[in-house]
C-alpha cells in the first residue's frame, strides 16, 4: 500500500511527488500517457529538444519557486521576446515603445501615452470583457492588428465574450523592453523540461501507459490518498455537464535550413492566417546543440487553436463566467472526496503558468504531508 497514487506526472504531480518521497512517504506515480512531463514534455529531435506541447518558457517572480526549480535543472538565460506578423508588418511584443513606434510613428513614451489615452476615450467606465479591456489598454489600433485576430483564433470566441484577465496577462510598457514577462527570473532548463521532470521523480515508481479513470477501483485500492491531476469534470464522469476547454494541434517540420524565422516565437495576429503562432525550437537554446555547436537544421511548429472534444487533449480552461460556475459545483464535489487532492491546470480548472503550478504543489503538499 503506498501512501500516495499520483496521477499524472506532469509539473504538478512530480512536484508533489518529489515533496512527498523526500518527507519518507511511498508513492507511486501513473500517467495516461507514454511519457513522464505532462504538457511540458520536450524531445530531442535533430539535437534540438522540441516543445511538444507548445512553447514553454519558465518565469516566476517568487524566489522560493525559482530556487525549488533549480534543484533539478541548470536554467539558461533565454528570455522570451516573441514577434507579432500582421500581415507582413512586424511588431515587437509585448506592447512597448517599439510597438507604439511601429505603429504610431511615436518616439517618446508621453507621444505614446497620449495617442493611447485619446483612443481609450470611446471605451466609458469599467471594461466590461476582453475587447474593453484591450482598447483600455492599448487603444483600437493596437487591438485590431495585435490582439483581436490573434485572440478570436486562439479562443474562439468573440473578445466582446471573454473575460478581460486573459489580456492583462501581457504587459503595456512605455519603455523599450521587449522582454515579454515581468518576471525577476527567467530561463529555459538546459537539456530540456523533461529531463528536469526526470529529476525530481528520481527514485520514485512511475508506471507509464496507465488510464486512472479506467481502472479507478483498482488503482484507488493502491494507496492511502489519490492526488490527482486531470480534468475534474472527466473525474465526476461530467456527470454535472462537460467544462470547455481549448485544445492545440501542432504541426511540426524538420526543415533544411539553419533558420526559418530569426525568433523563436511568431505571432500570427490576423484572423485569415490559420495558425495563431510558429515556433522554431532552436531558438530556445541559442541555436545551439548541448556542445555549444550551430545546428544544421531547424525545426518549426505550426499551432492551431481548436474547441476541445472528447478524446482530444485539454490544454487552456475556459474561465468565463458560465465554465468558472460550473467548475463551482464540480469544485463542491470534488471538496466532499476525502480520499482526493485535485491540483494542477485541469483539476482545479485555472489557467496556471508553470510557476504557478509549481508553488500550488508545494503549498498543497506542504500542508498535506505536515498532517
Ligand atoms: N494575445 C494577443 N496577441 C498576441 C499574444 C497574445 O492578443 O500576439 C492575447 C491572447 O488573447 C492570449 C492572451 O493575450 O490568449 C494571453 O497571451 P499569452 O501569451 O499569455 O498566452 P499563452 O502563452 O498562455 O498561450
Amino acid at each position: 500500500m503506498y501512501d500516495y497514487l499520483i496521477v499524472g506526472a506532469g509539473l504538478y504531480g512530480a512536484v508533489f511527488a518529489q515533496k512527498a518521497i523526500e518527507s519518507g512517504k511511498s508513492v507511486l506515480v501513473i500517467d495516461k500517457r507514454k511519457h513522464i512531463a505532462g504538457n511540458v514534455y520536450t524531445e530531442k529531435i535533430e539535437k534540438i529538444n522540441v516543445h511538444k506541447y507548445g512553447a514553454h518558457i519558465f518565469h516566476t517572480n517568487d524566489l522560493s519557486v525559482w530556487n525549488y526549480v533549480q534543484k533539478f535543472a541548470v536554467f539558461n538565460r533565454f528570455t522570451n521576446s516573441p514577434i507579432a506578423n500582421y500581415k507582413g508588418e512586424i511588431y515587437s511584443m509585448p506592447f512597448n515603445m517599439y510597438t507604439f513606434n511601429k505603429m504610431w510613428g511615436v518616439v517618446t513614451p508621453e507621444e505614446a501615452a497620449s495617442k493611447i489615452a485619446e483612443q481609450r476615450k470611446e471605451i466609458i467606465g469599467q471594461p466590461k470583457n476582453l475587447e474593453e479591456q484591450a482598447i483600455s489598454l492599448v487603444g483600437r489600433d493596437i487591438y485590431e492588428k495585435l490582439i483581436k485576430g490573434y485572440t478570436e483564433k486562439q479562443w474562439g470566441r468573440e473578445c466582446k465574450e471573454l473575460p478581460s484577465f486573459i489580456i492583462k496577462r501581457l504587459p503595456v510598457r512605455l519603455n523599450y523592453d521587449n522582454n515579454y514577462f515581468n518576471a525577476l527570473y527567467q530561463g529555459i532548463p538546459i537539456g530540456g523540461y523533461t529531463k528536469l521532470v526526470e529529476n525530481m521523480l528520481k527514485g520514485i515508481e512511475v508506471r507509464l501507459g496507465v488510464d486512472y479513470l479506467e481502472n479507478k477501483d483498482e488503482l484507488d485500492m493502491l494507496a492511502e490518498k489519490v492526488i490527482y491531476t486531470g480534468a475534474i469534470d472527466a473525474y465526476f464522469d461530467y456527470k454535472l455537464g462537460a467544462l470547455e476547454y481549448r485544445s492545440v494541434r501542432f504541426e511540426t517540420e524538420v526543415l533544411d535550413k539553419t533558420n526559418f524565422q530569426g525568433n523563436a516565437a511568431v505571432n500570427y495576429t490576423d484572423r485569415e492566417t490559420p495558425w495563431t503562432r510558429i515556433i522554431e525550437h532552436k531558438w530556445f537554446e541559442f541555436g545551439k546543440d548541448e556542445n555549444g555547436n550551430d545546428i544544421p537544421k531547424t525545426i518549426i511548429s505550426k499551432e492551431y487553436s481548436s474547441e476541445w472534444k472528447p478524446g482530444d487533449e485539454p490544454y487552456y480552461p475556459v474561465n468565463d463566467e458560465k465554465n468558472s460556475e460550473l467548475y463551482n459545483q464540480y469544485k463542491k464535489l470534488a471538496d466532499m472526496e476525502n480520499k482526493v487532492l485535485f491540483g494542477g491546470r485541469l483539476g482545479e480548472y485555472k489557467y496556471y503558468d508553470m510557476d504557478q503550478v509549481i508553488k500550488a504543489a508545494l503549498l498543497s503538499a506542504e500542508k498535506e504531508l505536515s498532517k
